[in-house]
């Protein structure tokens, strides 16, 4: 990791998970441009999570057993508006974020979501550019949004899929969605405009491994990228065991004897995504290994809950209740600042310090805080 900098933003009080509001120093403004932490790492990512609903129990993220039909979701109320969202969202970009990128839970259970995608694509930054807006759904109910998505100005698109094997598939999205229902939303997309699809992959040994080089071949040679993602430690109820990950490295021989790979240059810093691509010209894969090779170093993601909490990790404990500031009618300059000063304090790296210890933690769900 780079050294710590200076801290030089405004102090804030200790947030909970539960809702801490960060203390606010009275007519605070935020500093003027960019955004670093304590080991000088720019805010460049904005997450949001548009829902903590889903329509998908994949065992590796809502396992049933927790997110059941008695499971307590949030209630309307607590959800910020398209409005909220949309102002939280220009602070960030005014101070440099130029990629949003909008999960949840389904983000394609949240009505209208394509007027928020419009009200987003409004925004611009200092330069005058208008953010990047990309969407991370399990693409069941894309046949039907794609091309609203993409007419309200979405850029990207991700889509999860786990296998190509439709009892394997169905097993893992454990509400017995087909397969044929991701693969027709993915080809929708692709007819509404959308470009470069990546498709992201969770790997579990033993549940969907065999399915590594099945999915590279299908989508080998189109237009889609798969990403093949380190089964990780997120949340507290994924009975997340070490053993059950396949390590990038693993996957990336695999593909390398079934085809032939090489890597690629990165398209940018800190991209999470490892390149890889075809000898033959075939195209190109991505491999995501948060377990065995953190990329806390680079990392500038912030990411906003479906009720307004800003995290500053993926494996938080604890978020900073901006929704709190929000209602109480903090103005933009006030809100900048405690922006600056959650991102400012920000320390985290737990994927370079994952141990025994951490992985006990009481940590936020991936379905809440968003992937
Ligand atoms: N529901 C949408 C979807 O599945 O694409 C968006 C939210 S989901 C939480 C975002 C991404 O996180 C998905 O690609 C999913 O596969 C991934 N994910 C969820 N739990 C994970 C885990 N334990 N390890 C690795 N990736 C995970
Ligand atoms: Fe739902 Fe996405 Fe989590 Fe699967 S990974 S349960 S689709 S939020
Ligand atoms: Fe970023 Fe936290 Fe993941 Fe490290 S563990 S890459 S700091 S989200």
């Amino acid at each position: 990791m780079p050294k710590r900098t200076a801290r030089t933003t405004i102090p804030i009080a200790d947030s909970r998970y539960d809702g801490g509001v960060p203390a606010m120093a009275p007519g605070a403004r935020a500093p003027e441009g960019v955004f670093t932490d304590q080991f000088g790492r720019r805010l460049h990512d904005l997450r949001i999570s548009v829902t903590d609903r889903c329509n998908f129990r994949c065992t590796y993220c809502m396992p049933k057993a927790v997110f059941g039909r008695d499971h307590a979701f949030l209630p309307q109320s607590s959800l910020l508006s398209f409005e909220e969202i949309t102002r939280v969202a220009g602070i960030f970009v005014a101070h440099g974020v130029e990629k949003i990128r909008l999960t949840g839970g389904e983000p394609l259970l949240r009505k209208n979501l394509d007027r928020l995608v419009g009200m987003l694509a409004q925004l611009r930054t200092p330069s005058g550019r208008r953010p990047e807006l990309t969407l991370t759904t399990n693409g069941a109910l894309l046949r039907r949004l794609a091309r609203p998505l993409r007419e309200a100005g979405l850029d990207r698109l991700t889509v999860s899929l786990d296998s190509l094997d439709d009892a394997v598939f169905r097993q893992m999205n454990d509400v017995d969605c087909p397969v044929g229902d991701v693969l027709d939303g993915i080809a929708a997309a692709g007819q509404a405009g959308f470009e470069r699809i990546k498709i992201n992959m969770v790997v579990k040994r033993g549940v969907n491994d065999d399915g590594i080089v099945p999915m590279a071949a299908h989508f080998r040679g189109s237009p889609c990228i798969v990403r093949f993602i380190e089964f990780m430690d997120v949340g507290s109820s994924n009975g997340w065991r070490l053993d059950d990950v396949v390590p990038g490295a693993e996957v990336i021989r695999r593909l390398d004897e079934a085809f032939g790979i090489e890597p690629a240059a990165p398209n940018y810093r800190g991209e999470v995504a490892r390149r890889w691509r075809y000898r033959d010209g075939a195209g190109e894969v991505g491999v995501i290994s948060s377990v065995t090779r953190p990329f806390c170093a680079d990392c500038s993601r912030a990411r906003l809950s479906t009720e307004g909490k800003l995290f500053t990790c993926l494996f938080a404990t604890h978020g900073h209740d901006l929704r709190a500031l929000l209602r109480n009618g903090v103005d933009d300059a006030g809100l900048g600042a405690a922006i600056a000063a959650i991102w400012g304090a920000r320390d985290d790296r737990y994927s370079e310090l994952r141990s025994d210890a951490t992985v006990g933690l009481r940590k936020i769900e991936m379905s809440y805080i968003g992937g």
